[in-house]
């Protein structure tokens, strides 16, 4: 089952601004609040309504979650961030060390402009160098109060930067975008592979062995039951199909180029709200070009 609704989503759980690009909001004990991943800030406005309607005072805000860098990963961040003056962001080392870098901050700038700019009520915002971060690595267990704990795994490959966050207690997995993107209309998981292939295939074959009882990846809503459990190897078989597919091609003389324009043509529509055509039809050049050069 799927569930895509904005609200409460599980007992102990909200799904805030959009099912396309959500956050996640929950109750650590009975004071503080936790978010899960960073959107876009076209959605802060959003966000921020849903937040305070669900917890009343913004200071018991005191965790914020990042999977990753990219930018409808972490594009509110710099907006909402003032407004928790409790709050910590919680991100990989790699993440932390790429939000230290100029370009990285230019690209999720210029990105989450051209998708929508945040609302004018909050233009007050955070510089990138001033975010209360606490550095994470694959492997650390966090300890939130005595009800929750997150086990913080590596899934690089869509990004290598990427970790997800495992919640044992109740089978929970925020796994970002190591999946992929779930088709709506075949349901089946589309691969994004956009930094490293066999690190991609070698998380989609971890996450395999993981007891997963809810599923929440970075798009596209919560997931449970057979379509949680069966997520990664449904995955990782669709990536290999992908791979078949463009190995025939190439075979038969057609090259790269014509196939990313194809998949970008069959793709682009469902993320289209968030993700701008150029940067669509350029991530599935990136991906073949990841997949035919795998040695
Ligand atoms: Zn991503």
């Amino acid at each position: 089952m799927r569930t895509t609704t904005r609200g409460k989503v599980d007992d102990d759980l909200y799904l805030l601004g959009s099912s396309q690009v959500p956050i996640y909001l929950f109750p650590i004990n009975v004071d503080y609040w936790a978010l899960v991943e960073g959107g876009i800030s076209m959605y802060a406005a959003d966000v921020l309504q849903d937040i305070t309607n669900i917890v009343g005072d913004l200071g018991r805000i005191s965790h914020w979650f990042i999977t990753h860098k990219h930018y409808d990963h972490c594009g509110i961040l710099p907006y909402l961030m003032p407004k928790f003056p409790n709050a910590r962001v919680y991100a990989s080392e790699a993440t932390v060390s790429a939000w230290r870098t100029a370009k990285t901050r230019e690209v999720i700038r210029s990105l989450n402009d051209q998708v929508g700019q945040a609302n004018d009520s909050l233009i007050d915002r955070i510089d990138w160098a001033d975010l209360p971060v606490v550095p994470i690595k694959p492997g650390d267990n966090l300890c939130l109060g005595s009800k929750y704990s997150f086990h913080v795994v590596a899934t690089p490959g869509h990004a290598n930067d990427q970790i997800a966050y495992y919640d044992p207690g109740r089978e929970r997995l925020f796994v970002s975008d190591a999946l992929g993107e779930f088709d709506e209309t075949d349901g089946v998981w589309r691969p994004l592979v956009f930094e490293d292939y066999a690190s991609y295939l070698g998380t989609l074959h971890n996450l395999e062995f993981l007891g997963v009882r809810q599923l929440i990846p970075g798009h596209g809503g919560l997931f449970s039951g057979e379509l949680a459990k069966n997520a990664a190897a449904n995955a990782y078989s669709e990536c290999r199909r992908l791979e078949q597919r463009l190995q025939w091609r190439m075979r038969n003389g057609f090259d790269v180029e014509g196939f990313a324009s194809d998949l970008h043509r069959e793709w682009r529509r469902q993320s289209a709200d968030f993700v701008p055509e150029t940067l669509h039809l350029a991530s599935m050049r990136r991906m073949l070009c990841l997949m035919a050069h795998r040695r």
